[in-house]
């Protein structure tokens, strides 16, 4: 028998349509990357989407027609966001720190038809233009009186593009499982895979976020998210805002922090999402001027690991909230959040702290399953160490046009391969050991990168660290650690192998320590081992 309720498709246009009526009034902040503050609210952010909608129709968008930007993370892209997609094209957010040839790439695979661009990536798209032959024109996410002089084809201003709508459109309806978004991942080796959103699956995803054990995004809230727009759809924060109807703060281009900072104080942020690069970044400029946060209670770090240090520095130097969370674009991103359980609360701090390292516990939705290298299932007892599975309402099914990708990222009975090593406990955490290619395999055991960076960046010297594995011909492998220092600390060899020796076990401590000025970044603001495996792994072991 079915029950006998409505079946209303979800729909991404649902979503802005609900905050302009109930939260019409609730502002939207951008620092623009023209540079003054835009200040408006989601009633007027749901009229200029419909303007932006009818002017689509008006270029002669089709549905399906996959409709690019490159963006910072503003209110003209959240107006992006919701005409592409509530139109029923779809919106492909492209990482424009990709290199320029994986963005020749991926605008060709995707068959992209408009691009919208931010002043500030105009250069890269020119450089590229002339292998866009499908991509019809441009549109400068600026008014007539910042467009600048351009070699690209068919160019209009956004505000000018929109200017002569109607701010009324009637948002079609059609299958919940039609694409919505497009985003590729970074892929750090061979070409980006594309990972392809649906109505459906946003929206649903969208409710998962909200949820106070997830992230908990409410109307009280005012969210900053740093995370870019372009990586996984800023972990979903467009679309929950919307749902929840939440102030939303935009920082455009200025991410350093300073001007965070600035933003967290000036609009009363409460809520805020970013990469451990980032919070880094921060924390040392709260460190150097001695500053805290007035309103500033949340704070969702993901991405990679964050390291003990940090989330004791935020959390006992500023009074906030740590939410550690881990997920992938092919998960919209959301797997996991570290939100404690009422009866982890009254724990000694240790040990909550030792939750909150691990990256959070499964939200509701989202199945883990973890297996080892004969695809054995194993238990969910916090020991025993596989790789992770995944499947789910917002997890990917396969990757765009790309059959042999999704051939194998999926077991026998369709579970998603996550190329994480991790644990599983019996309350749902998940703490991730590795990416399945960076842990060290030291004669028969395993070492994680992660940990032991970790333990490295906690010495008050080391501004960032990375660890890899390095052949030995006794034990295969042994690890590597590539430090940068912070500016002006002296740091020695010798200092930090003794700090390492009082954090990890003696045979994890690395067999030699390499000072660089920089450490390689990948478009997502992870460390980019592929890179230093090439430029260091042939690195001679003084034990080898
Ligand atoms: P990309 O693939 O573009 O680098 P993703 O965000 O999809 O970007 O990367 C997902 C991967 O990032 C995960 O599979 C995991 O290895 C890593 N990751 C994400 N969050 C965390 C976290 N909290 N701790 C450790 N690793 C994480």
């Amino acid at each position: 028998m079915q029950g006998l309720m409505m079946d209303v498709p979800l729909s991404i246009s649902s979503l802005i349509r609900h905050a302009a009526l109930y939260h019409g009034d609730t502002e939207i902040v951008t620092r623009t990357v023209e540079g003054p503050i835009h200040r408006y609210n989601w009633g007027e952010a749901h009229r200029r989407a419909q303007q932006l909608a009818n002017a689509l129709k008006r270029l002669g968008v089709q549905p399906g027609d996959r409709l690019a930007t490159l963006a910072w993370n503003t209110h003209r892209h959240l107006e992006c966001y919701y005409a592409i997609s509530g139109s029923g094209a779809v919106l492909h957010t492209i990482n424009p720190r990709l290199f320029p040839e994986q963005i020749r790439y991926i605008v060709n695979h995707a068959d992209d038809r408009w691009i919208f661009v931010d002043l500030s990536f105009v250069p890269v798209l020119e450089k590229l233009a002339a292998d866009f032959p499908r991509v019809k024109g441009y549109v400068v996410l600026t008014d007539d009186a910042h467009l600048p002089q351009t070699s690209l084809p068919n160019v209009v201003s956004y505000e000018s593009l929109i200017a002569p709508e109607a701010p009324e459109f009637d948002w079609p309806t059609f299958d919940e499982r039609t694409a919505s978004s497009l985003c590729y991942t970074s892929g750090t080796t061979g070409n980006p895979k594309g990972v392809l959103y649906s109505h459906r699956s946003t929206v649903i995803h969208s409710y998962c976020v909200c949820a106070p054990d997830a992230l908990g995004i409410s109307s009280r809230d005012t969210i900053l998210p740093v995370v870019p727009m372009f990586h996984v759809n800023a972990w979903g924060c467009a679309y929950s805002t919307a749902m929840a109807g939440s102030k939303l703060v935009f920082p455009g281009a200025k991410l350093d922090g300073a001007s965070l900072h600035e933003l967290f104080e000036t609009e009363k942020v409460t809520c805020t999402l970013g990469v451990p690069t980032v919070w880094l970044g921060l924390l040392a400029h709260m460190a150097e001027t001695g500053k805290t946060f007035s309103t500033l209670r949340r704070l969702v770090v993901g991405g990679s690991a964050a390291p003990l240090s940090m989330i004791v520095a935020l959390e006992e130097d500023h009074g906030i909230d740590v939410i550690h969370a881990w997920g992938m674009t092919e998960m919209s991103p959301i797997g996991t959040t570290g939100v404690l359980k009422g009866k982890m609360l009254a724990l000694p701090k240790g040990d909550r702290y030792k939750l909150k390292m691990k990256q959070g516990r499964v939200v509701f939705g989202v199945e883990v399953k973890i297996v080892d290298d004969t695809g054995k299932r194993l238990p969910h007892d916090g020991v025993a160490q596989g790789e992770l599975l995944v499947r789910g309402p917002w997890i990917t099914s396969g990757y765009f046009e790309d059959e042999a990708a999704s051939r194998a990222a999926f077991d026998s009975e369709g579970w998603f391969r996550t190329g994480d090593i991790c644990t599983v406990d019996a309350d749902g955490f998940v703490q991730i050991t590795d990416r399945a290619k960076d842990i060290i395999k030291s004669g028969g055991e395993w070492i994680s990168s992660i940990d032991l960076e970790n333990a490295a960046v906690g010495h008050p010297g080391v501004a960032e660290a990375a660890v890899i594995g390095v052949h030995h011909p006794k034990w295969q492998e042994r690890p590597l650690l590539i430090v940068k220092a912070k500016k002006g600390a002296a740091l020695t060899r010798e200092a930090l192998m003794g700090y390492l020796g009082e954090k990890v076990a003696k045979w994890w401590l690395p067999d030699d320590i390499v000072f660089v000025d920089e450490l390689p970044h990948t478009a997502t603001g992870k460390l980019m081992k592929s890179k230093l495996r090439e430029e260091f792994g042939h690195h001679r072991l003084p034990t080898a």
